[in-house]
């Protein structure tokens, strides 16, 4: 296909022309006579690459270089399922009469992930198969190497809940303050796109990240290197509006552009459950050595952990061990200890399932007092039940980790 009906204005994308082993291509004409093409290089179920070529518009070529960026890197069913919005979200004001372009790139790079499913064996054939073929699927394990953002990472804990609010932020905050006062080099990525709340259990409220170049550089507290995208956008009070594939993109860009150095820990703080942000953040981090699964003493809580630990076996990401927060809350005048969030569900998970138990970190009004205030609670109140517990906890990380922090 030729570019000449292009604009003669505009510079050509990076990913504007045919991909030299590609293993996927279609070729589609809209029904306003625009012309799209598509190739794809699938590996191990992952878009490696896609370029595109159009006789279009510049809004045609835009909604090609979006498609591509978005469908990039991104896990072959979650490109598949990519839609013109997602496109429209990244090319803010194209005009109404251009709409158009994006269901043309979306349709198109769909045809081309169609047509490599077409030449190539579903999954479960290879079981059965003894063809040596390249979509053969290796049994590997589904956490890919570092992303070049991380290579001078030593150690990668992701912090996982089943469900909100049982004190997953906090415990990564705490874990990765304790680990900075230790005098380790420390970075803690906030991965709750929708709710981060590291900013403010930092003080950091509408602080913005930096960019130089085509790098990001993490923001400082604490002897702590964070990122968040509570540090990317124009209010703390404004909305990240992204699904599926954005939200990849979005991780994929806090993993490999921002400069996180030499670090002895990172810590991700995932968002709660077993969708796309946990997954995401396990495959692309690159061999983490392993999850800390929060939970609250509670049945429901616990029901919710045991997703969370099928989720770790399905990728195999090995187990740091269960924190039971929220365990318990001791009256300060009468000493009698009640359980309002019930008692041992995070223990007899651990116990079940053969996981090694953390603790309890009881209730203390102080840690949401801190936390609110962006202040350590760990510093200002060291010598508290719930202070001690966080720290025994994090001394039980090292040690799963490597042998100790210490
Ligand atoms: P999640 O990340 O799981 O949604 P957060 O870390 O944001 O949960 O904690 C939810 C709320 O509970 C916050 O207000 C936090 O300060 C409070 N919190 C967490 N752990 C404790 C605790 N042990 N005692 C008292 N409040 C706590």
């Amino acid at each position: 296909m030729s570019a000449a009906a292009l604009d003669g204005n505009i510079t050509l994308p990076g990913v504007f022309g045919p991909l030299k082993g590609a293993n996927g291509n279609a070729r589609i004409t809209g029904p306003c006579g625009d012309t799209m093409e598509f190739w794809v290089k699938i590996q191990d179920e992952r878009i490696l690459r896609c370029t595109f070529t159009t006789d279009g518009c510049s809004d045609s070529v835009a909604c090609g270089t979006a498609a591509c960026t978005l469908a990039s890197g991104a896990p072959e069913s979650v490109a598949f399922s990519l839609e013109p919005a997602d496109v429209l979200a990244l090319i803010p004001g194209l005009a109404e009469e251009s709409k158009h372009c994006a269901l043309l790139a979306i349709t198109t790079l769909r045809a081309a992930i169609s047509d490599y499913r077409k030449n190539h064996c579903p999954p479960e054939a290879c079981s059965s198969c003894e063809k040596k073929c390249s979509s053969r699927k290796e049994t590997t394990s589904p956490v890919q190497t570092a992303p070049n953002g991380l290579s001078r990472v030593k150690h990668k804990i992701v912090v996982l809940s089943g469900k909100g609010g049982v004190g997953k932020s906090t415990v990564a905050a705490h874990l990765a303050l304790s680990l900075s006062a230790k005098g380790f080099n420390v970075g803690l990525l906030d991965a709750d796109l929708h709710g981060p709340s590291i900013p403010t259990l930092f003080n950091l409220s509408g602080t913005h990240a930096e960019m130089f170049g085509d790098t990001i550089e993490p923001v400082r507290a604490g002897g702590v290197k964070l990122m968040s995208t509570g540090f990317m956008l124009e209010h703390p009070d404004q909305a990240v509006i992204a699904r599926g594939p954005m939200k990849i993109k979005i991780i994929e860009q806090m993993l490999k552009e921002v400069n996180w150095g030499d670090l002895d820990y990172l810590i991700t703080d995932c968002p709660p459950g077993t969708g796309d942000e946990p997954l995401s953040v396990c495959q692309l981090i690159g061999s983490p050595d392993g999850a800390v699964i929060v939970t609250t003493p509670q049945e429901i809580a616990a029901a919710d952990v045991r997703k969370s630990v099928q989720f770790c076996r399905k990728i195999d990401l090995p187990i740091l061990g269960i924190l039971e927060n929220m365990s318990g809350y001791t009256c300060p005048k009468c000493g009698e200890t009640v359980h309002l969030f019930g008692k041992d569900g995070g223990f007899k998970t651990a116990e079940k399932y053969n996981i090694a138990f953390l603790g309890r970190i009881p209730i203390d009004p102080n840690v949401g007092i801190c936390g609110d205030a962006g202040q350590s609670f760990l510093q200002k109140h060291s010598g508290s039940a719930a202070a001690q517990a966080f720290e025994t906890a994090v001394e039980q990380i090292g040690v799963a980790v490597r042998g100790s922090f210490s």
